[in-house]
């Protein structure tokens, strides 16, 4: 049977609690425990693939389709684990799910209330995940802050979990940030106290508190919360701010954090293996020689709409030991006479996904600036349309082609809706989403990144590249490697008269890993690291060096 981890948040936030569950799977894997991992969003949409990236963050799609939170993606990266629509639960959700059972008649005439049904419905969710993943640690992270109206049945599930499954077979974890004041130099801990009263009064007492702070935490600050939280003293972990989130599992190893969960699940007493996590933060932590990309999208204020596209870069970065830098430029910038000044000191181009129509504009003209250029450019669904959109253009000598999505009535829909779906345009859970195969033109760009000719990624997105252009752009020297097992649809397009311009109708971002670069990424950083732009002075050799010294000597 499965034993559940609750972790809640207090105080504040985005204190790092998705980091935080993300690292205690981390190192429960690295002790051979298996785990899953459970994310409940308190807002009412049913999934946040109809909110905007300023409101959420970026959608991070699994494998089988699911829309949801980012923090999946952390998870996933963490733990090396593909999860599922199963691993993200909304109260839209379970309030639809309720609401359908009662106009079923499922209730045979009961009043419908939120303890016991809805509460009723998140604990089924808990326990299906534990059913399908048969993982021996699910890991459940309550969104939110405790105290949120809207988070109130969950907590009220977690709490009720512990009689239902037994008390040794559930732990709450509370991570809670401690304030520091400049006047007094003092962390305080009043707060924590706070949160944690307000955890009990609804009957969780934790069992663990991971203390985040910006500074440095006393061995008295741990002994008064867990004074007057009632928290064991070792179960008083303190977790301060980090270089690099990647670091996180291994400081809370060194606090002990591993073995406390195995104690108190009655776990298989494992010693656990860091080292490869120690060799990969070690790596994070040297410095590296910069490669300077550009990310040219329509969200560029929010860095959060581009998570996975960010972390996808420094992990392909780090495989070159190099040092991702990203300069972020709203694509509206480069609409009429744009500023190029960043494009012109990039050594690489990325034109993430989006929707709407927006920047587009300043989108093609990053992609005209990279085919001309010859700089390389990688493009993530929206941006390989925008590719497409742009050597159209140039193929035909026209501005008008475009996609139906931006301008309904061009002569040259280059992009189009596929013709099954017109009139199914409602948003919300209508799109292509999740893996689909992908067969790859041997000797292509893409198919010498990925070293195989059948390859599954993810997708989400509504429109395709129109079948009724693929012989013009391909006479013009555009070259349709990645393809549907059936042919019917590009997936992937790549410039033949460029070093690197590959751009996919998948998101390739969301399969990288920190020790495994997704390969397009990979090969694009490649591709860019040998660019030398505007004012770069190539990097001296180092025989050069030591002939000097030798001279002087
Ligand atoms: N807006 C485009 C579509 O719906 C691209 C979507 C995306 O980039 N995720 O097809």
């Amino acid at each position: 049977m499965s034993r559940y981890v609750f972790v809640t948040g207090g105080v504040v936030s985005s204190v790092g609690k998705g980091i935080t569950v993300a690292s205690i799977g981390t190192i429960l894997k690295s002790r051979q425990i298996t785990v899953s991992v459970q994310k409940l969003d308190p807002y009412l949409n049913v999934d946040p693939g109809t909110m905007s990236p300023y409101q959420h963050g970026e959608v991070f799609v699994t494998q089988d389709g699911a829309e949801t939170d980012l923090d999946l993606g952390n998870y996933e990266r963490f733990i090396d684990i593909d999860l599922g629509a199963e691993s993200s639960v909304t109260s839209g959700q379970i309030y639809s799910a309720v609401i359908a059972k009662e106009r079923r008649g499922d209730f045979l005439g009961g009043t419908i209330q939120v303890v016991p049904h809805v509460t009723t419905e998140i604990k089924e969710r808990f326990m299906r995940l534990a059913e399908k993943s048969k993982a021996e640690v699910v890991i459940i992270e309550v969104g939110g802050t405790v105290g949120d109206i809207e988070g109130q049945p969950f907590l009220e599930a977690a709490r009720q979990m512990r009689n239902d499954v037994g008390r040794d077979n559930v732990l709450y974890v509370h991570v809670t940030l401690l304030p520091h004041l400049n006047s007094t130099q003092e962390v305080k801990t009043k707060p924590t106290q706070h949160s944690v009263n307000e955890l009990r009064r609804i009957g969780i007492q934790p069992d663990i508190i991971i203390c985040r702070s910006d500074y440095p935490i006393s061995p008295e600050i741990r002994n008064k919360i867990s004074l007057f939280c009632d928290v064991e003293r070792r179960a008083v972990l303190p977790l301060p701010t980090v270089s690099t989130i990647y670091e996180v599992p291994l400081v809370l190893e060194e606090e002990g954090l591993g073995q406390l969960i195995i104690d108190k699940l009655r776990l298989k007493p494992l010693s656990s293996d860091l080292k490869q996590w120690q060799e990969l933060v070690n790596l994070i932590k040297t410095p590296r020689e910069p490669v300077n990309i550009a990310l040219v999208g329509k969200y560029v204020e929010l860095k959060d709409a581009y998570f996975s596209v960010r972390e996808a870069l420094q992990h392909a970065a780090l495989r070159h030991r190099r040092d991702a830098e990203l300069h972020w430029v709203p694509s509206e910038t480069l609409e009429g006479d744009g500023d190029y000044s960043v494009l012109r000191s990039a050594q690489g181009i990325v034109v993430p996904g989006g929707f709407g129509v927006r920047g587009i504009e300043g989108m093609i003209k990053a992609a005209t600036y990279a085919r001309e250029n010859k700089i390389p450019y990688l493009g993530l669904c929206l941006g390989m349309q925008v590719m497409v959109i742009e050597f159209a253009r140039y193929a035909l000598g026209s501005n008008e082609p475009n996609s139906t999505e931006f301008n309904a009535t061009t002569p040259y829909p280059v992009i189009d809706l596929l013709p099954g779906q017109r009139g199914k345009e409602a948003k919300g859970g209508t799109m292509r989403l999740g893996n689909y195969p992908c067969q790859l033109t041997s000797g292509s760009h893409a198919a010498i990144a990925y070293g195989q000719s059948l390859v599954y990624e993810r997708h989400r997105h509504r429109y395709e590249l129109n079948n009724k252009y693929r012989k013009q752009l391909e006479a013009a020297g555009m070259v349709c490697s990645g393809l549907s097992p059936d042919g019917k649809l590009v997936e992937v397009c790549e410039l033949a008269d460029h070093p690197w311009m590959v751009a996919s109708q998948f998101h390739p971002e969301f399969t990288s890993r920190p020790a495994r670069p997704n390969p397009l990424f990979r090969d694009f950083i490649g591709a860019a690291k040998d660019i030398l732009r505007e004012g770069a002075q190539p990097p001296l050799p180092l025989s050069s060096l030591r002939g000097a010294n030798e001279n002087l000597s």
